[in-house]
């Protein structure tokens, strides 16, 4: 019998210790709301990370999780889908974590098609280390490592996730959880490696990329009529922020969504001569106990 659950059902004791007002929170509601409107148990969730502030997010979560190394999560959640497919693995980290030092296990994830939900905290700084330029920060924005203005070209990292064959690929905004939450959900049940980034304010260190400036840019793709089967769209649409406009309007939702691709753990079990992966999860040890 499938359990209903509450999104405080996936909570633990004690709350987040991210700054009052930081986007992280949006994303962790959002996940956890996800979660409980598809009723995952929680012992078939894994949440990996790497390091930054929305690294800590898996200490927040009643499910498995995995602190691991800066910009390795991605490997790491990796092994875990491939010795149990069966599970739900989350990976959550920031730019710094995932579009900087990461940014090659994305790509190859993403090429492989590795059945990961990767949700990226884009606050376009980094944030723990108190403010210096990371990999999305916009051209000419100052920070403590770039005092008269960026003049590196941002990284874009859906137009990146789509050239390398991503099968999912999504924006959210941590300003709008209700969307969020729905975008994530889609995530979560998508076949293969899904990339959601979001759009997620650092309160103290970025007082640029506020809420109010996304509230003001961000449109959604499914109001626009967009296709998100159509992968030249689909890259058209990427490109708008921040490759050909990084002050103009900001498309969030699925830009692109394919089942058409085999997942990596699926050739994976084939290759070890094992049976076809069955989508149901393994029993709750407490319960077998
Ligand atoms: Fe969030 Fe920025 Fe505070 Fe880190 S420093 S917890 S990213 S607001």
């Amino acid at each position: 019998m499938k359990i209903q659950l509450k999104p405080q059902d996936y909570a633990v004791n004690r709350p987040p210790i991210w700054c009052p007002g930081c986007g992280d929170y949006g994303i962790l509601e959002a996940l956890r709301r996800a979660l409980a409107e598809l009723s995952v148990p929680n012992h078939e969730v894994v949440v990996v990370s790497g390091i930054g502030c929305s690294s800590q997010l898996p200490h927040f979560m009643k499910t498995y999780g995995i602190h691991g190394i800066h910009g390795r999560a991605v490997a790491i959640a990796t092994g875990v889908k491939l010795a149990n497919p069966r599970l739900k693995v989350v990976v959550v980290g920031g730019d710094g974590d995932g579009y900087g030092i990461g940014l090659n296990h994305m790509i190859h994830a993403a090429r492989r098609n590795v059945g990961l939900t990767y949700i990226v905290s884009n606050n376009q700084v980094y944030g723990l280390t108190t403010g210096q330029m990371s990999p999305t920060t916009l051209r000419g924005v100052k920070t403590k490592t770039t005092p008269f203005g960026a003049i590196d070209e941002p990284v874009n990292p859906l137009a990146l996730a789509l050239a390398a064959g991503a099968t999912f690929v999504a924006r959210g905004f941590s300003g709008d959880i209700a969307h969020l939450t729905t975008v994530i959900k889609k995530a979560l049940t998508h076949r293969g490696f899904a990339l959601v980034d979001v759009l997620s304010p650092c309160v103290t260190f970025n007082r640029i990329n506020t809420y109010d400036w996304f509230r003001a840019r961000v449109y959604k793709l499914e109001e626009a009529g967009h296709d998100p089967s159509n992968y030249y769209e689909a890259y058209k649409r990427a490109l708008e922020w921040p490759t050909l406009d990084p002050y103009g309007k900001i498309p969030i939702g699925i830009f692109y969504a394919t089942e058409d691709k085999p997942t990596y753990e699926e050739e994976w079990v084939k290759l070890l001569g094992g049976a076809p992966i069955d989508q149901k999860l393994q029993p709750n040890p407490a319960e077998v106990l």
